[in-house]
């Protein structure tokens, strides 16, 4: 096995004992997450945990993501990928997948004038870990207004910061 994928299942091992209790996690709050912030209608995605280098290749040099989302197209389901990276502890796993579902929570409801609206501290919220404008640019690119709105509200549901919600697990894993 190559060092990168056992590291991988290394620090999964370690942290949850098994892969399958990693799953059983990811299964049990992507169900939970899905209605809490998507509502019960909405279908919940599929969850896999992809090996590190996924996040290196796609990204280059810029900053690590701690997952990513895809969208259902046709008769595929939407897809949430998460780093082993990010999936250190059940805080980080949760909160990655909490973002990861506000993708999906963009892409399957329809802008209402009810949409949460932009919020004050967002700003400062999002310059303090990016260590240049265009980062921060690109950035906010993929992660509209209406994105860091619903982050908002998803943040205080679940008790963590606004900071921590959008961008602080890609400053972290980038430095590690
Ligand atoms: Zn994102």
């Amino acid at each position: 096995m190559d060092a990168d994928l056992e590291d991988d299942l290394r620090r999964i091992i370690a942290a949850w004992g098994s892969e399958q209790a990693l799953y059983e996690f990811l299964t049990r709050q992507a169900s939970a997450l899905t209605t809490a912030i998507c509502g019960a209608n909405v279908p919940v995605p599929g969850i896999q945990v992809v090996p590190s280098f996924f996040a290196k290749g796609i990204l280059g040099g810029g900053p690590r993501r701690s997952g990513e989302y895809e969208p259902a197209s046709g008769d595929i389901s939407a897809l949430i990928s998460l780093f082993p990276s990010t999936c250190g502890n059940e805080g980080t796993t949760r909160r990655a997948l909490a973002h990861e579902l506000i993708h999906h929570w963009e892409v399957t409801m329809p802008e209402t004038a009810g949409d949460p609206p932009y919020p004050d501290d967002a700003d400062s919220a999002i310059a303090g870990p990016f260590s240049d404008a265009t980062r921060e640019k690109r950035w906010r690119n993929g992660h509209p207004p209406r994105f860091i709105g619903k982050a908002s509200v998803v943040a205080q549901m679940l008790g963590i910061s606004l900071q921590h919600m959008l961008v602080q697990a890609q400053h972290r894993s980038r430095q590690r």
